[in-house]
């Protein structure tokens, strides 16, 4: 039987016809982007046609998108860049940020290069505005605000455009972690007031190792990986042509079908939900799923038994994959900082269900006995 993959916000699997188009164009395309004769020239049009669909999905200009190696690296970009070239000295963040902003400002304090704040947050993983409002009224450095947009562990999204009218009224920089985000809501960059956003091929049907980053015009940064010209002369490096290339196909269609899957995706995860509650009472979900949280996310914890802890093998051994801990660490059941940092106390097990469109009740149904034959 194939195996069931409920933890679509670890990854996706590609997009049967973004591997078509791959394949299509792999033999004819490949000459270096950055090469003046014409087997150059083609391949730098291409990458310049995949930066337009990528900035027109963000409202954004052209000149304001970059490509990068990964949602990581896009992270580390928009922070410690804007660290060395804007003159941020303070940041306001959150505990519950992915690992890829929360290591990256962690570590710019233990250099002192910042301040670094966190901010309250409830159970339900919301951040305290007012707290923030307060700090940005207080402080005399040039901060930069980073709060994800959605929440990859619990899926609870932030307030983008408040959050983004309030580092404009108080001069602060804002950027948003939004790889969980690209391609399932849409997003207007001058609308949401922010300066830097994030995006990561894989999260969204397409490949691995490939990612953008959007820099506002009025926060324009220098390079962070130096060498050759490329991505003008923002990074170094021969560009992944075929990762750029196959990303923007992947988003292409992320967009233009955006509406179908989140109703699809939405569809299965209620029912999943409701299954949950009627088999497992002791159920709980984490976040606030069904009251604005990312609709691909269903995280719940299960009361402490010895059958519990070892439910993510024992989900796999069946042929179920999901995750415990964070997207990184999926599979690898290391203890999540976002559960961690939102319930100390707590000894439940949790476990992250992410759907994608490819997603069925009737796998839903297999999931759910499967559950049962484990927990019960
Ligand atoms: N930010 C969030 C919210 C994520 O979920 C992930 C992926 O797990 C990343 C950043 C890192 O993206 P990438 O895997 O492209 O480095």
């Amino acid at each position: 039987m194939s195996r069931i993959y409920f933890d679509n916000a670890a990854t996706t699997p590609m997009d049967a016809r973004v591997i078509d188009y791959l394949s299509g164009i792999m033999s004819e395309l490949w000459g270096n982007p950055s090469s003046i004769y014409q087997e150059g020239r083609t391949a730098r049009a291409a990458i310049e046609e995949a930066r337009k669909t990528v900035a027109n999905t963000l409202q954004a200009s052209i000149g304001e998108v970059f490509f990068t190696s990964c949602g990581t690296e896009s992270n580390n970009m928009a922070l410690k860049c804007a660290v060395r070239d804007l003159g941020v000295s303070r940041i306001i963040s959150s505990p519950i940020e992915h690992h890829a902003v929360l290591h990256t400002v962690q570590r710019l304090e233990k250099e002192k290069a910042v301040e670094l704040f966190m901010l309250d947050t409830d159970e339900q993983g919301k951040t305290d505005l007012a707290q923030l409002e307060e700090l940005l009224k207080d402080g005399d450095k040039k901060t930069l605000v980073s709060l994800m947009y959605a929440n990859n562990e619990i899926g609870t999204m932030i307030d983008l455009d408040a959050i983004g009218e309030l580092c404009e009224t108080y001069g602060a920089y804002f950027h948003s972690d939004t790889v969980q985000t690209i391609g399932y809501y849409p997003i207007d960059v001058n609308q949401a007031k922010v300066h830097f956003i994030t995006g990561s091929g894989h999260k969204f049907h397409g490949p691995k190792g490939v990612g953008f980053i959007y820099i506002n015009n009025e926060a324009m940064l220098q390079p962070f990986i130096d060498g050759g010209a490329q991505e003008r002369n923002m990074r170094g490096g021969t560009e992944n042509l075929y990762g750029i290339l196959a990303m923007a196909k992947a988003l292409e269609l992320a967009e233009a079908e955006r509406e179908a899957r989140r109703q699809k995706i939405d569809s299965v995860r209620h029912y999943f939900a409701e299954q949950l509650q009627s088999q497992f009472p002791e159920a709980k979900f984490h976040g606030t799923p069904f009251e604005g949280g990312h609709y691909k996310i269903l995280s719940v914890s299960f009361p402490e038994s010895a059958k519990s802890d070892l439910l993510l093998l024992s989900l796999d051994i069946a042929g179920i994959s999901v995750s415990g801990g964070s997207a990184c660490s999926s599979g690898a059941d290391a203890g999540s900082h976002v559960i961690g940092s939102l319930f100390p106390d707590s000894l439940r097990k949790t476990i992250r269900f992410s759907f994608s469109h490819y997603n069925t009740n009737a796998e839903v149904d297999k999931v759910i006995s499967t559950l049962k034959n484990i927990l019960q």
